[in-house]
């Protein structure tokens, strides 16, 4: 194993546990004191940032406190790494920055791990996103916005529970369409064709990518549940022209600003 075999040629350069409590409190007795740490004689071995494309590890010595009043062993987890897992953080989201305009298998093939890792470390970061309500939170992994040119893998967490699952837009009635149809010219160009969309006069794939992606922002914002009842309330709120009056309010807003 690659691992082992760093952990051989590379224990004299340990790295140094940094950032640890000045103080604390024993899971077992509750006793509070001044830390004093002590290192195991073990050596970890966590993946890092690749380094000039090439893997690099982080070995360090794991290190507790022991309780002077009942004795107990204290194992203090190491800041740049969460529990049980045998890489850094700056690993976990230097995956995620692959994962762009990629999907899982590249990703793993790349870095020489599983599948499996990176759908964990990509579950682990979804969980720490604090920023979103993380009752319910939809990301893309793979491309930045549905496409309809085949199925868009979703990531979906909700309820603390994730799951990850393909949409396909042709269950929803909407045709596949290819680059050419969906291609896009200059600013000015776009910016008519989306009035064109939003005004409810455009029919075909490039109305359909908009109702998609629209029907997903509708889904993040809590109003329901799938894209079932998301889709109609998308096609309403262009046919209804209430998109393109949100389009007016943006456009003043944004000329005021
Ligand atoms: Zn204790």
């Amino acid at each position: 194993m690659e691992a082992e075999h760093q952990r051989q040629h590379l224990t004299d350069d340990l790295a140094e546990v940094v950032g640890l409590p000045d103080s604390c409190r024993c899971a077992k007795c509750g006793h509070e004191e001044p830390s004093t740490y002590e290192y195991k004689n073990t050596v970890y071995v966590v993946r890092d940032l690749d380094l000039w494309g090439q893997p690099s590890w982080l070995i360090f010595q794991p290190c507790f406190h022991r309780c002077s009043r009942c004795g107990h062993r204290q194992e203090h987890l190491a800041p740049f790494k969460r529990k049980k897992v045998m890489y850094t953080y700056r690993f976990e989201e230097y995956v995620l920055r692959m994962l762009i305009g990629s999907n899982e298998e590249e990703v793993a093939a790349r870095l020489g791990i599983s599948a499996e890792t990176v759908a964990l470390i990509v579950e682990n970061q979804l969980k720490d996103d604090k920023q979103i309500d993380p009752a319910r939170v939809i990301k893309h992994v793979g491309m930045d916005e549905i496409s309809l040119l085949g199925k868009t893998k979703v990531i979906e967490l909700r309820d603390g529970r994730i799951e990850s699952l393909e949409l396909d837009p042709s269950e929803f009635g909407f045709a596949g369409a290819s680059i050419d149809q969906l291609g896009s010219g200059d600013a000015i160009t776009n910016a008519a064709l989306i009035r064109h969309i939003l005004s409810g006069k455009e029919q075909g794939p490039r109305r359909d990518i908009v109702v998609l992606n629209a029907a997903a922002a509708i889904i993040v914002a809590g109003l329901v549940n799938d894209f079932q009842q998301a889709i109609p309330l998308a096609e309403y709120s262009i046919d209804d022209g209430k998109a393109m009056n949100c389009l007016e309010t943006l456009i003043e807003v944004s000329n005021k600003g």
